[in-house]
């Protein structure tokens, strides 16, 4: 029996078992059901004593005496009543079935070991229908955890319980009769004290202790974690070899009239070594993939366009692509007025854009006038050519994971230089997992002259004292944004709406002293792109938005963002938010506007969001607040397909198996030196070779 032995051949399995489990829990092979892990064990292994018990424990064990045996209830509904009683305390117990049959079984002044869960009755502990073994049989407790997987519904109902799961894992894995092969090295298992592969697999669906489980997870997760990173790291290694880049020698006339006489301010240091490092890239004749980190406002954007020049100095054309519509506009708008003076043409692409533009716009790119695209996710879906694309640029895309990277530039027959620039400045372990194949920079300094924006919660019954001090914002030629999670009224939840609270602005910020206008994803492109345009020109002074406004948005004026029932927002959500703000020299000041119920984890939030501007650490922290559970999420957004790891908990071994995993790269590139033949051969068996964009 191998791996790849189908499960119908197993002991206890069959025709129609395996059909169920491949519906519903997409099993077919022997390797399927190996990584069908427990959801969590029952341990079997301890002794709790009852003054211990608590009313959210799953089944306990506890050893102790039965006393005051009982018949209650009427002869249609009888039960039985026991109570058990340990050194610290006792507890009842009740059966409604089979009563008869236990009341014989049953010893009084005996000791017995207690099996079940608990449940509080009364002030006091209760059991019904618990196990019961008697200590003088054996003498001892069970040695093993007992594992409980996870099931569906329809399992359920067709009786296929944690019984049939144990007894197929029992006879798969207690004899000799499986061989699972090894796939690390030796080097590699002692180096970080691994225990062997099948071991492993025996361990995690039968463990003896808690030692033992602990050992197998070990060595499971550091699988997971190796071969990730591994293959991130051949994906790497394999595009400096196989995909030559467009080499992009010199800087010209482009870039350097542009950095002497257009340029509006000096480059921060941390700004000017990241150009280098992006220019030092386009020289090197390999194909740049580059993730560029930096805190919101910390300027990525000119730095975006600063590349783009050298690239358009050595004749070629580039794209960039932001996640909303609001934020193309804005960049096609502010490299249109940098880039004016240099007479270079700029084109700009979204879902909105007419027919009639849109085949104007592709004859440009062919023919190579249009200089720049820039656009939303219509740049992917629709079939742009260019006449040679040389830089593909993706703003503030959170998880764009190598499969969209790579479907993205599957589009052209050379490999153009690729940058990935992102402010939600994601922890280390989600980088490593997303954008494992990348290079890395940072800016990690803001332009000179910033003020940390400062930041406070406010509740309902200080609303005037804040539209007091938004007046005298604007009094002294300052803008705000008042950011709502919905547009309309909800009346189960009692959100701030927009509709309403535009309605409540307008009537405090009265014309023709104040200008409030509404932007959010309702309305049509024309209607929003008019509302920003009033905005960014400083003729409105209220900006009532959604999360539209959410990425990117820069109007360096705006001093104010108020953002309203702020408890509803996520923690990355709300720096993005505050970021919008800050961006010029003005003090600017982030309002978080609360209900009055709000929970511990919003609170937390919110407290968080007060202590600190950096969004590194806001990053972590909402990591650690919203815990492993959110997992599934990254999934479906495109994340690794991890089944054991936690980016919260196993950030360590995660580091640990990134060192491994590019120590072998450096070590034995092309995986042909005889230590590493499992790794070798096990690569080969799942054909990761070529079959990376499963990765992401
Ligand atoms: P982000 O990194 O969030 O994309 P932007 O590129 O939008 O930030 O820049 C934020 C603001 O800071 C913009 O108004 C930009 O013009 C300005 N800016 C960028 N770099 C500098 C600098 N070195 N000195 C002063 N202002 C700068
Ligand atoms: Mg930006």
């Amino acid at each position: 029996m191998n791996l790849s032995t189908e499960i119908t051949y197993l002991k206890g399995v069959g025709e129609i078992r395996s059909a169920l489990f491949k519906r519903e829990l997409n099993i077919s092979t022997v390797e399927d059901i190996l990584y069908h892990f427990p959801l969590r064990y029952v341990d079997r292994t301890r002794i709790l004593q009852i003054k211990d018990l608590k009313n959210d424990l799953s089944k306990v064990q506890l050893k102790g005496t039965i006393g005051h045996i009982q018949k209650g209830g009427n002869p249609r509904k009888p039960f039985l009543k026991a109570v058990f009683t340990d050194q610290t305390g006792s507890v009842n117990m009740v059966w409604f079935k089979q009563i008869q049959w236990i009341e014989k079984k049953l010893h009084e002044g005996e000791e017995y070991i207690l099996f079940g869960k608990p449940s509080a009755y009364k002030g006091k502990f209760s059991f019904s229908h618990p196990e019961l073994n008697l200590w003088s049989n054996n003498n001892q407790i069970s040695n093993s955890l007992t594992a409980v997987y996870p099931l569906t519904e329809l399992l359920k109902k067709r009786k296929i319980e944690q019984k049939i799961f144990r007894e197929i894992f029992r006879k798969l894995l207690d004899g000799k009769g499986i061989f699972i092969p090894e796939n690390l090295s030796k080097e590699i298992r002692n180096k970080f004290d691994l225990i062997d592969r099948q071991t492993a697999f025996i361990k995690i669906h039968m463990p003896d202790s808690q030692g033992e489980l602990k050992l197998a997870l070990r060595r499971l997760k550091f699988e997971e974690l190796f071969f990730l990173q591994l293959r991130f790291l051949m994906i790497r290694q394999g595009r400096k070899t196989n995909a030559p880049g467009i080499i992009m020698p010199k800087v010209g006339h482009y870039f350097k009239k542009f950095y002497d006489d257009v340029l509006p301010f000096t480059l921060t240091d941390a700004q000017k070594n990241v150009v280098t490092e992006i220019w030092d890239d386009l020289k090197s004749g390999q194909q740049m993939n580059r993730l560029l980190q930096g805190d919101v406002g910390s300027g990525k954007t000119i730095v975006a366009l600063l590349i783009a020049l050298i690239a358009i100095d050595n004749g070629h054309q580039i794209s960039i692509m932001a996640p909303t519509e609001i934020l193309a506009q804005q960049h096609y708008k502010s490299f249109s007025d940098l880039l004016f003076p240099l007479g270079i043409s700029i084109g700009l692409l979204t879902g909105s854009t007419k027919n009639s533009e849109r085949k104007k716009l592709n004859a440009d790119l062919q023919n190579g006038d249009c200089r720049i695209l820039i656009g939303t996710h219509a740049l992917i879906e629709e079939h742009v050519k260019f006449k040679s694309l040389g830089l593909v640029i993706i703003d503030e895309q959170h998880r764009f994971g190598v499969a969209q990277r790579a479907r993205l530039l599957e589009k052209g027959n050379q490999h153009p230089h690729f940058l990935v620039m992102t402010a939600t400045p994601i922890p280390r372990t989600m980088a490593l997992s997303f954008y494992g194949d990348l290079d890395v920079s940072k800016i990690d300094q803001l332009p000179v002259g910033r003020k940390p924006i400062k930041t406070a919660v406010r509740a309902e019954n200080e609303r005037y004292k804040l539209y007091k001090f938004v007046k005298e914002q604007i009094q002294a030629g300052r803008q705000a944004y008042f950011v709502f999670p919905l547009i309309e009224a909800s009346e189960k939840l009692n959100y701030k709406n927009l509709n309403h609270g535009f309605d409540q602005l307008v009537d405090v910020f009265k014309r023709p002293d104040f200008q409030v206008d509404m932007l959010h994803g309702g309305m049509s492109s024309l209607e929003k792109r008019a509302a920003m345009k009033r905005f960014e020109e400083g003729i409105c002074n209220i900006l009532v938005a959604t999360t539209v406004v959410e990425v990117g948005v820069n109007v360096p004026n705006a001093s104010i963002m108020v953002i309203e029932s702020s408890e509803k927002f996520g923690l990355s959500q709300l720096h993005q938010l505050r970021g919008r703000v800050g961006r010029g020299a003005y003090q600017s000041y982030c309002i978080l506007m609360t209900g009055s119920k709000i929970s511990e984890t919003s609170k937390k939030r919110l407290i968080a969001m007060v202590h600190t501007n950096d969004g590194f650490k806001l990053a972590e922290y909402d990591l650690k607040l919203r815990g492993p559970g959110e997992m599934d999420g990254t999934r479906q957004s495109g994340g690794p397909q991890l089944k054991l790891t936690s980016m919260v908990e196993d950030e360590d071994l995660l580091v640990e198996c990134r060192g491994a995993a590019q120590e072998l790269i450096i070590n034995d590139p092309n995986l042909d030196k005889a230590e590493n033949v499992e790794i070798r051969n096990y690569l080969k068996s799942k054909n990761k070779y070529k079959d990376w964009t499963n990765i992401a």
